[in-house]
């Protein structure tokens, strides 16, 4: 009978062990995890973006149940663009990442490949069909156009990668982001006409976009305007003195008033260019700065997605038409 009892209350004692040792296991696991992925903190989807444009349709998406942060600010350009200490922080510590993908980011694209095998990793090009990409004209380590973003159609694409992983991340949201995400496309659908009803406001015979680098060819393809870069498509690569003569030769063989900078690019180049039409008896403009591979500043309208395509468009045609 005693014996009974001892037995039963060492079996107690163990039981009552084994709750104390598992809730402090569970309180220091809980603790640990909570500095490891603050994003469980905040019950915000923690999302780390290369681009504006990309940060912008994160926030426009996910609206309160996510923490976008980006990158890459106003004047920076991606295609030179190299990771901070801070950035990789910021990578670690994110739940989801998206990029541009197509090398848009030229020397980021390996840490994107190792970071893919721990976490969601996602080129928002991701599903444009080949059909649909130009062919870098230069050739060299990368097969396509990165900068798909001036063709709005391909934004939407863009956009529904975005809204399609954050559904995948979040399914407990996913009525918000399938709303948020349907509202938004349809501004994108309005923004896409507003393009094509500007640019036909330009003469045809004016309808040529000569811009600092091969930034806009999306644009031209799209929406029906020839498109000259002095740099290529990548800033990585340099331009010679022949780039620059060529170019000078076909703005005074067409007649060009004016040409682009910008906001990314030094604008010294293209000024080269208009310094030698001057010579040879042609005046040409700057027409003004265009948006390519990063949007303006924050608060104004330039720092979101519609607002930086409205400003190149209106500048645009104000200088052609
Ligand atoms: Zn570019």
């Amino acid at each position: 009978m005693m014996r009974k009892a001892n037995r039963a209350n060492s079996a107690l004692k163990r039981f009552i062990m084994t709750i104390l040792f598992l809730t402090i296991t569970s309180l220091l696991l809980s603790a640990c995890g909570e500095e490891g992925t603050p994003a469980q903190g905040s019950g915000k989807l923690k999302v780390t973006t290369t681009i504006g444009m990309i940060t912008d349709v994160v926030n426009e998406v996910g609206g309160d149940y996510v923490e976008a942060v980006g990158l890459m600010g106003p004047g920076i350009d991606p295609h030179l663009y190299k990771a901070s200490q801070g950035d990789v922080k910021k990578l670690d510590e994110a739940d989801v990442i998206f990029y541009g993908g197509l090398h848009l980011e030229g020397k980021m694209a390996e840490m994107f490949e190792s970071l893919e095998k721990s976490k969601p990793t996602v080129a928002v090009s991701s599903q444009i069909p080949e059909s649909s990409l130009r062919a870098n004209p230069q050739g060299g380590n990368y097969s396509h156009d990165p900068h798909i973003w001036f063709n709005v159609k391909l934004w939407m694409s863009a956009t529904e990668v975005i809204r399609d992983t954050l559904v995948e991340k979040d399914p407990a949201h996913k009525s918000v982001y399938m709303d948020r995400a349907a509202a938004y496309m349809a501004k994108l659908e309005e923004l896409d006409q507003y393009v094509r009803t500007q640019v036909g406001l330009i003469p045809e015979q004016s309808r040529i976009l000569v811009t600092a680098h091969d930034a806009f060819g999306y644009f031209g393809d799209e929406y029906g305007m020839k498109v000259m870069g002095l740099q290529g498509m990548n800033t990585m690569s340099e331009y010679g003195s022949k780039d620059v003569s060529e170019l000078r030769d076909f703005l005074v063989e067409n007649k060009i008033k004016a040409v682009f900078i910008e906001s990314s690019v030094p604008r010294k180049s293209i000024e080269s260019v208009i310094e030698g039409a001057k010579k040879l008896g042609h005046e040409v403009t700057i027409g003004g700065e265009l948006f390519s591979d990063a949007m303006g500043d924050a608060g104004t309208p330039e720092g979101t997605y519609i607002g930086m395509v409205k400003h190149n468009v209106d500048t645009i045609v104000n200088a052609l038409k």
